[in-house]
């Protein structure tokens, strides 16, 4: 790996995070988190480069919490991410990374939630607020987030930002909160207009890349699962099961905790299994490999610290049961197959969120990663069979089944019936301990990943109309620089046109919603509340009319009972929007509407807007 630093305590983080960290088991700093710590702590601005699944979370958590002053009871951090989920996400991992430091408190802030609920914890004092734009907006509006104490401004996924619309409310933000906050800028890609943000709004930023170094490897098949449906564990005792050629596998996670619940769980489930952690000393670990070469073991299930260096040249597999930080990381590990001449297999479980870190390992290592399909339930159970066969047949190529022969007659004069039912009722005793059928069910086909839109949306969209021009950058440092102006928002230039779109598409409904220009709702208000409370990807929504008091929005048919239940509820601007099929004869439907299309892709054409041609609409479970 390259990361720079071997250890947490290295980096200057204090005992209770050392200790919090210790509990979780992560063993050492990932590349992303061994650069940025010290320059987050440092008190500078930064750009981070990086993806889900790089620890990048942890990477602007930690100097948070290091420099949190949890006697005062105000917001000294606040995270703006693109969705409730990462909201959630990065404040459960705030929670986890200040288990020791008492008193801490978070807040997570999204649209879809009660106000109430958030004013009342707001009121309570959170010392880090993790929140979506459009709400941590309408309460810094509202005047029910106090932003004074600002230590930290944390942009999460920029580029994600960017996508869904939200980059006019995080420069909002930006501009309403006091200058003399650090600024950390985390995106997986820089597209034009968050290298403006960032220009714009950090001083003086270190950027820190992880580089991805560009390596081959040996002939080692590759392959991935896209976790859905199934548990990780679940998948990966199918995979060994069936797996042709297995002989023995090193298993990677990431933590020191998860080597030891993954052995026990395999043990548990039959397999000779093993971890291989730092918390080891070097004896244990040199037994363990000894084990594994010897065939005592089949399976270690290993972090990549503590499997740096190992060659077993039996080992058939490789599985990164948790993704790697980088490609650097997922080469070393693979390069623990395929030795000594022999096959190599390596497969690795992705999660839906990580889909671009495979695609950034498939061009470092600049060979495909094949889509593994899951072995079904029969496949297993034709497995567990035919092994069960291979075994009756060698019990009857033995010598001496004479004794067994006496109790089978016995059974078949007592019990009055034939060969067949007792031995059927034998096969059942047998496999009465590994069962050859498994239980469950098997995971509906993944869907197929849907790469993102090919560029951000603001890179798109800018020849629509040209920003105001950025004043001259001022390289003072901020203290001495005099307050900056802002425009209001109102009196910022009108947004330029929205292309439209021909026709209609059958696959999409069209529902009449209860807010309007009169409520001071924009399209992207109604996009942002609707992806983000119906868990509908934004390229899906379609075109949007505001009228006064209501608008209407295009979106796919079909949509389940729940999706639209949770949808009548879902507020706009503080007004339940009572999402129903529009009739097309309610109030202010004859007036001529304003927008057109929501700025995600969604209803228009996905290449240009020239309209070459109406793309196939796809519904979001397709
Ligand atoms: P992120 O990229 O922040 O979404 O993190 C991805 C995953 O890596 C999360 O499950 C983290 O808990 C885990 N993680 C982050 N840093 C470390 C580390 N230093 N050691 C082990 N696991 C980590």
């Amino acid at each position: 790996m390259s990361s720079s630093a071997e250890s947490f305590a290295e980096l200057g983080l204090s005992t209770p995070l050392l200790e919090a960290l210790a509990g979780i088991g992560y063993e050492t700093p990932s590349p992303i988190q061994a650069q940025c710590i010290p320059v987050l702590l440092d008190g500078r601005d930064l750009i981070g480069q990086a993806q889900t699944g790089t620890g990048k979370t942890a990477a602007f958590a930690l100097p948070i919490l290091e420099r949190i002053d949890v006697k005062v009871a105000k917001p000294q951090a606040l995270i703006l991410t693109p969705t409730r989920e990462l909201a959630i996400q990065v404040a459960e991992a705030f929670q986890s990374y200040a288990h020791s430091t008492p008193g801490f408190h978070v807040l997570p802030i999204y649209g879809g939630q009660a106000y109430g609920i958030q004013l009342k914890q707001l009121a309570r004092g959170a010392h880090v607020i993790v929140g979506t734009p459009g709400r941590v907006m309408d309460h810094l509006e509202r005047k029910t987030l106090n932003l004074d104490s600002l230590t930290t401004l944390v942009l999460d996924e920029a580029d994600e930002m960017l996508r869904m619309g939200f980059i006019d409310d995080v420069e909002w933000i930006l501009e309403h909160t006091p200058e003399t906050h650090q600024t950390a800028l985390f995106s997986a890609t820089m597209p034009d207009p968050i290298r403006r943000v960032a220009q714009k709004y950090l001083v003086e930023p270190r950027e820190i890349k992880i580089k991805s170094a560009t390596t081959t490897v040996a002939a080692i098949r590759q392959a991935y699962w896209q976790v859905s449906g199934l548990h990780k564990l679940d998948a990966l005792t199918r995979i060994l099961e069936v797996e042709e050629d297995f002989d023995a596998a090193i298993i990677f996670v990431r933590t020191k905790t998860a080597t030891v619940e993954l052995a026990e769980k395999l043990e548990a489930r039959g397999y000779s299994a093993s971890a291989l952690n730092g918390d080891m000393n070097q004896q244990m670990r040199e037994r363990v490999i000894d084990q594994l070469k010897s065939g005592g073991l089949d399976i270690v299930i290993a972090t990549d610290v503590a499997a740096r260096g190992i060659d077993v040249p039996r080992i058939s597999h490789v599985i990164n049961y948790d993704i790697p930080y980088d490609s650097e990381a997922y080469v070393h590990r693979i390069g623990r197959t395929g030795r000594a001449g022999r096959a190599g297999n390596a497969i690795l479980f992705v999660a839906p969120r990580e889909m671009r870190m495979l695609r950034t390992i498939e061009r470092a290592t600049r060979q495909p990663i094949t889509p593994l399909t899951l072995p079904s339930r029969q496949d297993v159970t034709n497995r567990r069979v035919a092994a069960f066969k291979d075994r009756v047949a060698e019990v009857l190529a033995a010598e001496g089944l004479e004794f067994f022969a006496d109790i089978v007659a016995q059974l078949e004069e007592e019990q009055n019936v034939g060969i067949h039912e007792i031995a059927a009722a034998l096969t059942c005793l047998a496999q009465e301990a590994k069962p050859l059928q498994i239980g469950g069910e098997d995971p509906p086909p993944p869907r197929p990943f849907q790469e993102r839109d090919k560029k951000p949306y603001g890179e798109r969209e800018r020849s629509f109309g040209a920003r105001p021009a950025r004043p001259e950058r001022d390289f003072r440092p901020r203290e001495d620089r005099p307050p900056r102006e802002f425009a209001p928002r109102d009196d910022r230039p009108p947004r330029p046109e929205r292309p439209r779109r021909d026709g209609d598409d059958a696959n999409m409904v069209r529902y009449r919603i209860d807010v309007g220009r009169d409520h001071g709702v924009q399209v992207k208000d109604i996009v942002g509340a609707i992806a983000n409370e119906a868990g509908i990807e934004s390229r899906f929504i379609g075109r949007i009319a505001l009228y006064d008091e209501s608008s209407t929005v295009e979106l796919p048919a079909g949509m389940p009972g729940e999706v639209s239940n949770l949808l009548k509820r879902t507020r706009v601007k503080g007004v339940p929007i009572n999402l129903r099929p529009d009739t097309g004869r309610e109030g202010g439907g004859w007036k001529k509407p304003e927008g057109g299309f929501n700025k995600f892709g969604g209803g228009k054409p996905e290449r240009s807007f020239g309209g070459e041609g109406k793309p196939r609409r796809k519904h979001p479970g397709e």
